[in-house]
């Protein structure tokens, strides 16, 4: 039978073997965390607490104003010894809780767990996600709470759980699937429950075929529950093109997946939805897989949010060789880092160390109008045209070519036989239109 998928797109090498068949370690509790008070789509917390505060595991320290934001909780116990900038995984220096150890890791009173979720209204059950500062953690961070409450005239009728994982060398959501499959399935549950929707697919690439046994067999025979077994393409995992390969609907330009009823969540945040609806635990720690040649040994790790990269290097033996780049995330969509002295986020799926010796050092020349670049992209999009105006700065020309739609897969920038930034001058023009919108 053929396999589902979408036009478009590119099969960069996996490069999973680094870190696939390692199981989830949990790491040791940090000396200290370093928190920021932005991990997520939105507007930034506010800090509850203040400098010089003993706070306990799971206490929420920052609260957000307005509907798109998460609440922050401290990740172990201990004291806040500053409230102030420090290097976050954006690039940027910003705001964040230094919370200093104190060796107990004790949680704060009051957390309650509730096995059997169906006693809970799905009101209650969102404020429970809300409280817990859930958001999508396949990278994303968009607020979930905000994602499970879509106006009344769109309504969900399907659920699909993103277990592709389709950016090369990551490996956290697979092993979640292999390590806690009642967890995601208890979470997908609950999710449903919440939206009244009464059919639901996982989503798997093929080259996990351990995963979709796992999922399968943890399923029992669920009717409403089918995995569908999804070929292996990048990014097969991007919303959008994980709706039309599994339901064949196609989302809108501009538009999101509510439009077409449907509603995509990963597998980790729903798992995150479980420790937060049934046990009452908020997000405090994720998994994250430490990757890439120039580590000495690729683990996927259990780790507090807030923990400083380095510390993460350490644990994994160090680097065997000079690092060229350092990204949060994988090699297509990852951000370059510039300090190791960031911490994990609620976002971060993964870190991956490049050698030196790999690392381009050619610049960019100019396009030789190949259309490798229009061939791949998922979004049917021009990335060549967009990238040529955005490099002579004319953005309304740039703005005809739909660059709002780029979900930024990086496919584009993988063909250039140029090597054009491609993404970095999309990436402009959505800036350059952001900022023009608020001037008017
Ligand atoms: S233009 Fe955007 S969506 Fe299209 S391939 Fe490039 S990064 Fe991906
Ligand atoms: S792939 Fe590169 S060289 Fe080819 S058309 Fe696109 S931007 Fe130009």
């Amino acid at each position: 039978m053929k396999m589902k998928s979408f036009r478009g797109g590119i099969h960069p090498p996996g490069n999973k073997e680094y870190s696939e068949k390692k199981p989830i370690e949990t790491f040791p509790l940090p000396d200290q965390v370093i928190i920021p008070l932005s991990q997520h789509l939105g507007a930034p917390c506010n800090p509850v607490v203040v400098e010089g505060e003993l706070v306990k595991k799971g206490q929420k320290i920052g609260e957000g104003k307005g509907f798109v934001t998460a609440p922050i909780h401290a990740s172990l116990s201990g004291k806040v010894t500053a409230i102030k900038n420090f290097p976050h995984p954006s690039g940027k220096d910003l705001p964040a809780f230094l919370i200093q150890s104190d060796g107990k890791d004790e949680w704060v009173e009051g957390l309650n767990s509730t096995e059997n979720f169906l006693d809970l209204s799905p009101e209650e059950m969102k404020n429970k996600i809300r409280e817990a500062g859930l958001v999508g953690m396949g990278g994303a961070a968009f607020p979930t709470m905000v994602k499970l409450s879509p106006p009344p005239e769109k309504p969900i009728d399907t659920i699909i759980l993103n277990g592709v994982e389709c950016e090369p060398y990551i490996t956290a959501d697979h092993r979640l699937m292999l390590e806690e499959p009642h967890r995601i399935i208890r979470g997908l549950k609950i999710i449903m429950q919440i939206l009244g929707v009464s059919r639901a697919f996982i989503g798997i690439e093929a080259n996990k075929p351990d995963a979709i046994k796992m999922i399968t067999e943890s399923l029992n025979h669920e009717p409403s529950v089918k995995v569908v077994k999804l070929k292996v393409k990048y990014p097969q995992g991007a919303e959008k093109h994980l709706i039309k390969a599994i339901l064949n609907r196609e989302v809108p330009s501009g538009g999101l997946p509510m439009d077409v009823g449907a509603l995509v969540q990963n597998v980790g945040t729903v798992g995150a939805i479980y420790d937060a609806v049934c046990l009452g635990i908020p997000l405090i720690e994720r998994v994250t897989t430490v990757t890439g040649a120039a580590i000495m040994e690729a683990k996927n790790l259990k780790v507090r949010i807030g923990t400083p990269v380095r510390e993460l290097f350490q644990f994994c033996g160090g680097l065997t060789e000079e690092a060229g780049k350092v990204l949060m995330g994988g090699p297509m969509m990852g951000i370059a880092q510039h300090s190791l002295d960031i911490p994990v986020i609620k976002g971060t799926t993964g870190i991956l160390i490049i050698p030196r010796e790999k690392v381009e050092k050619e610049g960019f020349r100019p396009c030789i109008r190949c259309g490798k670049c229009i061939l791949v992209c998922p979004m049917k999009l021009m990335p060549n045209t967009i990238g040529n105006f955005a490099a002579k700065e004319l953005i309304e020309d740039a703005e005809k070519f739909h660059p709002l739609d780029c979900i930024e897969c990086g496919s584009c920038n993988y063909v250039c036989p140029a090597k054009r930034p491609l993404v970095h001058f999309i990436r402009y023009v959505k800036a350059e239109i952001g900022a023009k919108g608020r001037k008017d």
